[in-house]
């Protein structure tokens, strides 16, 4: 019975940008961690900071083990995230997602606008609540990006990632970085306000619908097959152009310096 409540320690080192959660003094360092009874690694590595969904392979004494594994005394940790090039993919924690889909909580509204645009199935209502969230993200399979950490601990969440840039610009390059999506960019697919798919459409079919202005200057028509909502490829478009040309060249180069 005394053996219960004993106190044990673990070593542990997390590898790239795991460290992004752990205080400074533990980051890139093997540190000891003490703990009573037989904790779940799951619990453990949570414990330390780590969201779940950011890791993808554990090996304990050099062997993979999955997240039931049962902490015991003097055990050696290596905790990985996600790495493009890893080849091990036998003993990864979870199947990868061939053809992301998301969802995005309430605060990310304008990395959502963008990422539709890019044509990427994108999940965004600015009145999700993180229940709902972690339910939609594991109904439907779809990578919660979120720039909150508790979101990602919920149990009910498999796939999901923390979003580490502020500004928007920095936040979708950062996703198509993590994904490697930049080959998949299917522009003007996605309908910006409902993630419906668009299609083209003959300008006679929606002509009482437009502006006189744009009945005058366009004839190339696109509409959402959801919310109906139509879309031309009028003066904003070269400067939407210039934003994905921008964001596939940086997530390029950065993929090239990644690899
Ligand atoms: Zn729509």
């Amino acid at each position: 019975m005394i053996q219960i409540n004993k106190i044990n320690f673990a070593n542990f080192r997390f590898y790239a940008s795991l460290n992004d959660f752990l205080p400074k003094k533990r980051r890139q360092e093997t540190f000891a961690y003490f703990f009573k009874g037989n904790p779940s690694i799951k619990d453990t590595i949570e414990s330390l900071g780590v969201p779940h969904p950011e890791v993808e392979l554990i090996l304990v004494n050099g062997e993979s083990v999955d997240f039931s594994y049962r902490v015991k005394a003097k055990d050696y940790f290596s905790i990985y995230p996600h790495f493009s090039s890893l080849e091990i993919s036998n003993n990864l924690l979870r199947d990868r997602i061939l053809y992301p889909h998301f969802v995005l909580d309430v605060h990310l509204g304008k990395l959502a606008t963008q990422m539709r645009l890019l044509g990427f199935n994108t999940l965004y209502l600015n009145n999700y609540s993180d229940e709902e969230l972690a339910k939609i993200s594991h109904q439907q399979q779809r990578i919660i990006l979120t720039r909150d950490i508790a979101l990602l601990k919920r149990s009910l969440v498999i796939h999901g990632y923390w979003i580490r840039g502020k500004d928007t610009e920095s936040q979708l390059i950062e996703v198509l970085r993590r994904f490697n999506l930049s080959s998949k960019i299917s522009p003007f697919k996605r309908c910006l306000r409902c993630n419906g798919l668009i299609i083209s459409v003959k300008k006679e079919v929606i002509i009482d619908k437009l502006e006189p202005l744009t009945k005058q200057y366009y004839n190339e028509f696109y509409q959402c097959t959801e919310c109906s909502q139509i879309y031309w490829k009028g003066s904003h478009y070269p400067k939407l152009k210039k934003i994905i040309e921008k964001v596939r060249d940086s997530s390029f180069r950065n993929s090239l310096l990644n690899n």
